[in-house]
């Protein structure tokens, strides 16, 4: 199952083998580098900093938080206030439970009121900025800055060596530190910047990689279903999608390839390829109990019935393909066996570029629970996305990457 040497699925980086060029510029010394300016790398280097550690970032990117920019739709769903360990998937499903003990939603919420910046509980406990996501890299910028933070920008890291320390270099620096905390995400939305080098550098340490997928994905129809479905793009309905034994009550929603909305997204986490995923159409309704009763039994009041709790398109759509043959007792109660459990087999996922994260990723029986601290290297962490802990739809992965920071920042 764990990938144990660099033959990846990823376009991967290349580790010059130690010593490094002797051209080398001028090495820049800190207490701690942290690779990746994002979520979990700005937290930890404010955190770190409470510490009294002289850190630097290195981001690739031209700018920080590219993500959070583009979060929760422009507004960041920063957090979740009923965030439970529940809420996260790994291959150790405990691993997560300290850091989310540690530094929880109240904790990040305090940060965004100190920076007075306006929120609200949109749904389900999905806490947003009102104005603009902008407002949350503003604000970790200014504890970055407030703290003399050093942050790199456009630095593409090219060898990492340990000898009794950690030297990073770049085409045009050298920076060296005791300790290495890797937060470089993971392999979602390549064209903003996603790179597997947090994985490749945890294979060059000795690290093992729960393998990766998309998580937080729309999902694609086979051929027959598309062509029976692609015409109510944007037709949505509110449904319980379910894989194996996970449920989650949501809105569903028609895409020209398949199944998307936060229903389906949150399924697709647990979705394999060859499964089939069941959609319970009318949550908590008995549609055909007043079919049933009434003498009045044909195929347009059996839409009628439908259309009362989906879009009419839909309802229309969904019968050409499940229209009973009679209108007996036995016939409606399979039809609404069929509405409860409308067995759809996805083809695919939209795959990594329309994934809001990637599941998977290092392995945490090498990582220690509270600090996040490698088990096998002293002085690397690994921290965010690149760990194999993955939260659901709805805040959850911002806040694991809070807490891991944290969790890592306190421990430096
Ligand atoms: C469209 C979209 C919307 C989302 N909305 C939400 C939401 O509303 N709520 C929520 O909880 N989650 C949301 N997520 C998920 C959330 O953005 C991530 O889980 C979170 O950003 C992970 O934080 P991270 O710091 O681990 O990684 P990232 O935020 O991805 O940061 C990694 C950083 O490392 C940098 N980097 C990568 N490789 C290198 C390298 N080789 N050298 C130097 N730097 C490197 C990257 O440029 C990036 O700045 C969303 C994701 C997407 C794609």
């Amino acid at each position: 199952m764990f990938f144990s040497s660099p033959a990846l699925h990823w376009p991967s980086y290349s580790f010059a083998p130690y010593p490094i060029s002797r051209e080398a510029a001028l090495p820049r010394s800190f207490d701690v580098l942290i690779l990746g300016a994002g979520a979990a790398g700005l937290l930890c280097a404010i955190e770190a900093d409470k510490r009294g550690r002289r850190v630097a970032v290195l981001e690739h990117a031209d700018r920080i938080g590219k993500k959070i920019l583009i979060s929760g739709g422009g507004r960041c769903n920063f957090t979740n206030i009923h965030c439970t360990p529940e809420n996260f998937f790994s291959a150790n499903p405990h691993f997560a439970k300290s850091a989310l003990a540690r530094f929880t939603p109240a904790d990040f919420l305090a940060l965004v009121k100190k920076h007075r910046i306006a929120y609200h509980e949109k749904t389900l406990g999905q806490l947003f900025c009102d104005n603009s996501a902008s407002e949350i890299t503003n604000m970790l910028e200014a504890e970055c800055n407030a703290a003399k933070v050093q942050i790199f920008l456009n630095t593409k890291i090219t060898e990492v060596h340990r000898t009794t320390e950690f030297i990073l270099r770049s085409d045009s620096a050298e920076f060296r530190a005791p300790v290495l905390v890797v937060a470089t995400g993971g392999l979602s939305i390549p064209k903003m910047g996603a790179t597997s080098f947090g994985y490749d550098l945890a294979l060059q340490f000795g690290h093992k990689i729960v393998p990766t997928r998309p998580g937080l994905v729309p999902l694609v129809f086979h051929r027959s279903d598309q062509h029976r479905y692609a015409e109510l793009a944007g037709v949505s309905a509110d449904v319980i999608a379910s894989a194996g034994k996970h449920s989650f009550r949501e809105k569903m929603l028609f895409t020209h390839r398949g199944l998307s909305g936060p229903a389906i997204l949150q399924i697709s986490s647990y979705w394999k390829e060859g499964q089939h995923i069941q959609l319970d159409l009318a949550p908590r309704r008995d549609v055909t109990a007043p079919l049933r009763a009434s003498s009045r039994r044909d195929l347009a009041a059996v839409r009628n019935a439908l259309q009362e709790f989906l879009p009419k398109r839909f309802a229309t759509r969904w019968l050409e393909f499940h229209a009973p043959r009679t209108f007996t007792n036995p016939a409606l109660a399979a039809l609404e066996q069929q509405l409860h459990a409308w067995t759809v087999a996805p083809a695919s996922t939209e795959g990594y570029e329309k994934a809001e994260v990637t599941s998977g990723g290092v392995d945490t029986r090498e990582l220690s629970s509270k600090s996040m601290e490698s088990r096998n290297v002293p002085g690397l962490f690994f921290i965010g996305e690149v760990v194999d802990v993955t939260g659901h739809l709805g805040g959850f992965n911002f806040q694991w990457a809070w807490a891991s920071a944290s969790a890592a920042g306190r421990s430096l």
